[in-house]
């Protein structure tokens, strides 16, 4: 059991990334409660870290956070090369499910009519909801600005610029964040925090008209004030979308240790609705809608850590984990009416919330 606040020398041949694991307890880091108590107890099963960690509840809010959790200055180790949002393509990917309608060649360099409609159909069937843009708010020819925090790549940031927004990536990989500016995008190496430090004239406060965070708050040691931070950032009226596992839905409770969104120890946070709502009012920000994904990612990576747990041999179960994060098109054609069922339910595996710039932060 890898506790306590003491520094834990890793030497796992197949968990070379972590050379130094240094653990600190912590206080709820929604509430500041310094009572909690230990709800589940796990391990590494993505990318087999030696070693278990804890799941605590705060005993006056009920988040849950991992304690102890890695600090600030190791956790980095538990981001390997190939870390699913680091991989995949270079040249300006379009996710799948985003919404967006491109091009689709049909071997001779040329698109037809048929295609487009039948690319449209696809993409409006397979739409996840995870990642929508907001209309413009303000009037041509005027660009707004937006700012992504965890860029990755930056296709979200390319999805804007089609758009018509101005948009800046902030992007803790130094090499993810380079590649990101080789296809021409302004992306910026750092937290949010040490970005805007320095420099204080491009994120000058009450200067982007959004900002986006897609699966990155769950990894922050302080979400508090980060968006704290955010909101400062926002024009009144500005909006703050951001997108993370839903912990209080039926997937974490059937499969538990296996629940491929429990991600230790990356996933720092394990929000539920109910907590985001408490986090965005500690914050200042006013909660305009929570949207549950109509995807089953996390159902289909948790069938397959399931199976490679239960049946090692088996490769159906390193199948699916490979599948969540390059799902096909087919698949996620098949799997959309229990994505959508889901969806309207409220039992989704994935939320994304959409909030604005209120008062000023309550605590
Ligand atoms: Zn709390």
């Amino acid at each position: 059991m890898a506790s306590g606040a003491d520094g834990v020398s890793r030497s796992d041949a197949g968990a070379a990334i972590v050379s130094h694991l240094v653990l600190e307890n912590t206080a709820c880091p929604l509430c500041g409660e310094p009572q909690s108590h230990t709800v589940l107890v796990a391990s590494d099963l993505l990318y087999g870290c030696p070693g278990e960690f804890k799941l605590a509840r705060c005993a006056a809010c009920y988040h849950v956070f991992l304690n102890p959790r890695p600090t600030r200055e190791c956790i980095g180790q538990f981001y390997p090369a190939d870390y699913g949002p680091f991989r995949g393509a270079l040249s300006v990917p379009r996710p799948l499910g985003s919404g967006q309608c491109g091009p689709l060649p049909n071997g001779r360099g040329t698109v037809t009519r048929s295609w487009k409609c039948l690319r449209r159909l696809v993409l409006w069937w397979i739409d996840s909801r995870a990642a929508p843009i907001p209309h413009s708010p303000l009037p041509a020819p005027y660009s707004p600005l937006a700012l992504e925090l965890g860029c990755s790549h930056g296709a979200f940031l390319h999805q804007l610029r089609e758009r018509g927004w101005k948009c800046v990536g902030i992007e803790p990989a130094a090499e993810v964040a380079r590649r990101a500016v080789e296809t021409g995008l302004d992306v910026r190496v750092g937290s949010l925090e040490s970005v805007v430090a320095s420099d204080p004239q491009t994120f000058a406060p009450s200067s982007f008209d959004a900002i986006f965070a897609w699966m990155v708050i769950e990894h922050l040691h302080d979400p508090v004030a980060t968006l704290r931070l955010a909101r400062e950032l926002l024009k009144p009226g500005g909006t703050l979308s951001i997108s993370v596992p839903n912990f209080g839905c039926w997937e974490q409770r059937t499969f538990g240790r296996v629940w491929y969104a429990l991600q230790l120890p990356t996933h720092l946070q394990h929000f539920t609705s109910a907590s985001i709502r408490r986090m965005l009012a500690a914050s200042g920000l006013e909660l305009v809608e929570v949207i549950h994904q109509r995807n089953v990612n996390n159902l289909v990576g948790s069938l397959g850590l399931w199976l490679r747990t239960k049946f090692p041999r088996w490769s159906l179960g390193e199948r699916l984990i490979h599948w969540t994060d390059n799902p096909s098109a087919i698949g996620l054609c098949l799997l959309t009416p229990l994505a959508r069922i889901l969806a309207i339910v409220r039992q989704s595996g994935r939320l994304t919330v959409v909030a604005r710039r209120s008062n000023p932060p309550m605590r």
